[in-house]
């Protein structure tokens, strides 16, 4: 990869415009849907397989965690290009090499899921509770 002028900008060594790394292998684009580890980002995305028992295809989801380099420093909600590198850490592999664009809503959609989520917990708490009540008043 050609190497920027302005390489004194970004001093990431595993940056694949101004690092040392050398991205090669399989590359995917996915949907930016954590950040909270330092220069790292949670990268989902959904692909269809053909399933030939039921003849029909199937809409399956992956999750890779992906280098995230300051001068790429992307966000939640972004559509980045990622490429597979040389292990970067324990759990990455991946490093991303492009922002492509926002995805629209995306942060309220990522939220709806957590809203169900703990609302699932609440309920499953609730019903504990309520089982806690019955067996007192068995014993009762
Ligand atoms: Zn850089």
């Amino acid at each position: 990869m050609v190497k920027k002028k302005n390489a004194g900008k970004c001093d990431d060594r595993n940056c694949p415009i101004h690092g040392n790394i050398n991205p090669r292998g399989r590359d995917f684009t996915g949907i930016v849907i954590g950040t909270n580890m330092t220069k790292t980002a949670t990268v989902e995305w959904t692909y269809r397989l053909f399933a030939p028992k039921y003849e029909r295809s199937e809409t399956r989801k992956s999750k890779v965690h992906a280098h995230n380099p300051l001068c790429i420093n992307a966000q939640v909600g972004d559509v980045v290009q990622i490429m597979e590198t040389r292990p970067l850490s324990k759990t990455k592999n991946f490093v991303i090499t492009k922002k492509l664009r926002k995805e629209r809503g995306f942060k309220e959609k990522l939220e709806e899921r957590e809203e169900e989520k703990a609302k699932v917990i609440e309920a499953k708490t609730r019903e504990e509770k309520k089982e806690e009540v019955n067996e007192e008043a068995k014993v009762e």
